[in-house]
């Protein structure tokens, strides 16, 4: 069997010449046997020598007498088959020790042609199942590789969901999901920004989650960047955005570099096909990512796509909970809520505190005379006046059918006066509209205010604004009335 146009390479150990005619002239002119003396067996040079011989012809005299370490170096020589000769005077071997020592086949003295030819081919022969066994083998390993890898992925994102949806706070969910991409990435820093379109409008109000740590510099770099990214994969203009820290997970670490500072992935989040925010990975600047590792981003980004488009709806709904549906002011129970905390705060920093009680005067009647609808039009269009006559650390509510709380921290008797009189006063001259028709409405208001160090209950403050606002409707409505009472005292239990 040739090799292009040299011949097959074999080789004896210490054959006599009997032994090595025998074998040249059975296998025929394919084949170069390099018969080595006794004395010089194969050593280091030729067992590292590229070309090895296909098939090595070794009689029982001479490797009885190798040492251990010598028939051990040759039984290592993986791709030659070695053949045992066996002398008429040797003890028959036993098959089983001829495998064990690296023998394929055994041959007796005196060799024939056809003794030599069939061991030769026969060793052959088993050399190639050999091979199969030996590819099959490396194939199977490779399979088992592989699923070890996928076993691997699948338990990263199993942790990665877990995490993911033990919080309903967006930035507790990026500070776990940071933590758990290191160890699949060389990640530096993960932050996010999330959009959401105005209905009816083409722009979009964006919330931007950075990594607390970072210097100015930093910041501004990665505050443009997040609002470019959620412009272009958004596909609409931001005109509003508000910031938020991620929450980082165990202690403390360093320096937070900048967007140009490493190489940056922004991976869009999706949900029921729409884009929603996206997840931006800065990485090292030479990081080059397999296959399976980019797989692994996108099912993990599509994990935290349902974990974070879940959280943020969580906490939509949760703040649609604390407001009106008509008018979008706060409803009644965060308006309870509130007055609780304003109250300590008022008692324990002796600031002032004053409530506005507002009730739109005879609205039945715009209910009996241009339809609930129009009634409804005229809640929505006073909450509004509230909006752009008051600050934005005033607190307002609806308190019930047309009647509002206005809850001013920080205001004086005369300034929750003064303001109340401009609130009635643009409720006075808003010309309303409804159907083609117009026509106005007016409001009365009750005023109570609290000095600094007093001590009140939330019913006392609550009752003289009401009294105030009943003195109002009684001396003819459209009206201002401060409460006059003295602050109750709190009765001790
Ligand atoms: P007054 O000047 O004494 O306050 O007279 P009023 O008619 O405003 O007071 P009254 O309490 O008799 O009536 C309040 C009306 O407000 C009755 C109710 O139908 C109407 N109203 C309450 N909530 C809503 C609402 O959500 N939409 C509309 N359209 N009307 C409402
Ligand atoms: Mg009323
Ligand atoms: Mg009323």
């Amino acid at each position: 069997m040739k090799r292009g146009n040299r011949p097959e390479l074999l080789w004896g150990f210490g054959l006599n010449n009997r032994e090595a005619v025998k074998i040249k002239n059975s296998l025929g002119p394919g084949f170069f046997l390099r018969n080595f003396s006794e004395g010089s067996l194969p050593g280091d040079r030729e067992m590292v020598q590229e070309e090895k011989p296909s098939a090595a012809w070794i009689p029982l005299r001479v490797w009885s007498e190798l040492p251990e370490n010598r028939k051990s170096a040759y039984r290592e020589l993986e791709s030659t088959q070695k053949i045992l000769i066996q002398d008429e005077k040797d003890n028959p071997v036993d098959l089983e020790n001829v495998l064990e020592e690296g023998f394929l086949t055994v041959v007796s003295s005196p060799l024939t042609s056809s003794k030599v030819q069939d061991a030769f081919f026969r060793a052959k022969e088993v050399a190639g199942l050999y091979g199969d066994i030996y590819r099959m083998t490396e194939e199977i390993m490779l399979e088992r590789e592989l699923l070890s890898r996928k076993t691997e992925q699948l338990m990263f994102l199993n942790t990665l969901l877990t995490n993911a949806t033990e919080s309903l706070e967006p930035a507790d969910i990026l500070g776990r999901a940071e933590k758990d991409l290191e160890l699949i990435l060389p990640i530096m820093s993960l932050q996010a920004v999330f959009w959401q379109r105005m209905p009816g409008d083409d722009y979009a109000e964006a919330e931007i989650f950075l990594k607390p740590g970072m210097d100015d510099e930093a910041h501004s770099q990665w505050l443009e960047f997040m609002l470019e990214s959620a412009s272009k994969l958004g596909s609409a203009d931001v005109r509003n955005y508000q910031l938020a820290r991620t929450s980082p997970v165990g202690e403390k670490e360093g320096k937070v570099l900048g967007p140009r500072e490493g190489r940056v992935l922004a991976l869009p989040l999706i949900s029921r096909g729409e884009r929603f925010g996206s997840l931006v990975m800065l990485c090292d600047k030479d990081v080059r990512l397999a296959k399976d590792q980019v797989s692994t981003i996108n099912s993990a980004v599509n994990h935290l796509s349902l974990a974070l488009n879940n959280a943020l709806m969580f906490r939509r709904i949760s703040t649609r909970a604390d407001r009106d549906g008509l008018t979008r002011v706060y409803n009644r129970r965060s308006f309870d809520e509130r007055l609780v905390e304003e109250l300590k705060r008022h008692q324990r920093h002796n600031l002032n505190l004053s409530l506005l009680m507002v009730d739109l005067d005879h609205f039945k009647n715009i209910n009996d005379d241009y339809g609930h609808l129009a009634g409804d039009m005229v809640l929505e269009r006073i909450a509004r006046i509230f909006e752009s006559t008051l600050r934005s650390t005033d607190f307002i509510a609806r308190y019930g059918g047309e009647e509002f709380v206005l809850l001013l921290p920080h205001t004086n008797e005369s300034q929750a006066h003064m303001l109340a009189e401009r609130v009635r006063s643009q409720i006075e001259g808003a010309e309303m509209e409804y159907g083609g028709t117009e026509f106005k409405v007016t409001a009365s208001i009750g005023v109570s205010s609290m000095r600094p160090g007093a001590l009140e209950s939330e019913e006392s403050i609550l009752h003289k604004a009401d009294k105030a606002l009943y003195a109002a409707k009684n001396s003819g409505r459209n009206r201002v009335v401060v409460s006059e009472e003295e602050n109750e005292p709190l009765r001790m239990i």
